[in-house]
């Protein structure tokens, strides 16, 4: 494969050349939300500027063009994924995504003695909506707990498959940890026993190649905005049958093709869970992200990532009281940690000083943290576009927060 000019890479994004603090950025929270490239604003904007219009309504030239990018869009996403474009719902997010799944294929099936299994590893996300459908059928959610290394364990998990189990919500990527799950091997499993998975490929989609057909699950939920898309832009893909049997979640405009106070005939799979003006600029913009990661190559883009994973990991190795949560052999860019003596919020808002922005807290998963027996971590996580002088500096002024703590 050609080397990439990840410099160059770089330089495609406005914002990291930026000063925060008088000093250079050094961005290290992309797992909460990723920075945009420029070929990405520029979509935006040239929408907004030379092609606004609504979606699936007007036949003027201008509402043509609209619906051809928001529809080109979906298409191309749906080839990314290797997925066809009529089963994949456009949405705000992996948020919105799961709770569809929750709404419109759990809540109208499952019933008292039903099982949902959640891994100890889920972005509140994967979690609270499953606890809302618990409260309203009579389902229990159970916990498929993880090995201390922050993997999940396989015969664990498969004894924790028993007959009550109707629904298996699993991540891809944790957002805490960085293990990277075998869902493949997972979705074969539960398949086996009937078992509906939902997969959250939030944290996936941005940093390897995601491959939905092969993975065999039901569904798969994603989000734009930590793949260089803009905010408010995700999706669901879910097997045909599914969708054509889950009633629409929200209802409105654009999800119908017939409205009268007898009835309403809806639209079908996926128009029939797109109730509304949808972000259309968003979505545009997110074809535009599908294109600047498919130039570069999710290949080359996962080479990277492990390489300045490694780096960063050998250095924080090397700080004594330092711990690390998650060391799982399959690992994403994501490192928590936590120094001995300092507060993992101390340690950020002295990070910031030096222009370092990581983040600190519970990350969106109390349960995982609970497990780890921890109220906070600090979380770094790396992008292609990071480099290996910027790990160097993160780590020179940890050490000088760290000292300023003692
Ligand atoms: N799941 C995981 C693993 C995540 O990291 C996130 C974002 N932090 C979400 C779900 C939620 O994504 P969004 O807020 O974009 O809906």
């Amino acid at each position: 494969p050609t080397p990439v000019d990840w410099a160059a890479v770089r330089a495609d994004f406005p914002l990291l050349t930026r000063q925060v603090q008088g000093k250079p950025l050094i961005y290290l929270d992309s797992a909460n939300t990723g920075q945009k490239p420029a070929a990405v604003i520029e979509a935006v904007d040239d929408f907004y500027r030379a092609h606004n219009a609504n979606v699936s309504r007007a036949v003027h030239t201008l509402g043509t063009e609209a619906t051809e990018a928001y529809e080109g869009a979906r298409r191309k996403l749906a080839r990314f994924l290797n997925v066809r474009g009529d089963d994949l719902v456009l949405c705000s997010g992996t948020t919105f995504a799961i709770n569809l799944v929750a709404y419109s294929w759990a809540l109208p099936r499952l019933k008292p003695g039903d099982t949902i299994l959640v891994s100890r590893m889920e972005h509140h996300a994967n979690i609270v909506p499953w606890q809302l459908v618990a409260q309203r059928t009579g389902a229990v959610v159970r916990v498929a707990e993880i090995a201390p290394d922050g993997s999940l364990d396989p015969d664990a998990l498969r004894a924790a498959m028993t007959p009550d189990v109707k629904l298996l919500a699993v991540t891809h990527v944790s957002n805490v940890l960085g293990t990277v799950n075998p869902v493949r091997e997972i979705c074969r499993e539960a398949r086996k026993r009937g078992i509906v998975t939902v997969v959250d490929g939030s944290q996936a989609v941005p940093h390897r190649k995601v491959d939905i057909a092969a993975i065999g699950c039901d569904f798969y939920a994603l989000t734009g905005h930590k793949m260089c898309g803009p905010t408010g832009t995700g999706a669901l893909w879910a097997r045909r049958e599914h969708l054509q049997a889950m009633p629409p979640f929200i209802g409105g405009g654009e999800m119908i093709k017939e409205v009268s106070f007898d009835g309403t005939v809806f639209n079908d799979a996926p128009h029939k869970f797109e109730a509304g003006t949808p972000n259309i600029a968003g979505f545009i913009g997110l074809g535009a992200a599908v294109d600047y990661l498919d130039a570069i190559g999710m290949a080359h883009i996962e080479a990277r990532e492990a390489e300045l994973l490694a780096h960063a990991t050998e250095e924080l190795d090397r700080i004594e009281g330092l711990r690390i949560f998650g060391r799982a052999p399959e690992k994403a860019a994501v490192i928590s940690f936590l120094v001995e003596g300092a507060h993992a919020h101390d340690l950020a808002t002295l990070l910031d000083l030096e222009g370092v922005a990581i983040r600190s807290g519970q990350h969106c998963a109390h349960p995982l943290l609970q497990f780890f027996g921890v109220a906070a971590t600090c979380r770094m996580s790396l992008a292609f576009y990071n480099t290996h002088e910027e790990i160097e500096k993160f780590v020179a002024a940890l050490k000088k927060a760290r000292s300023l703590l003692a």
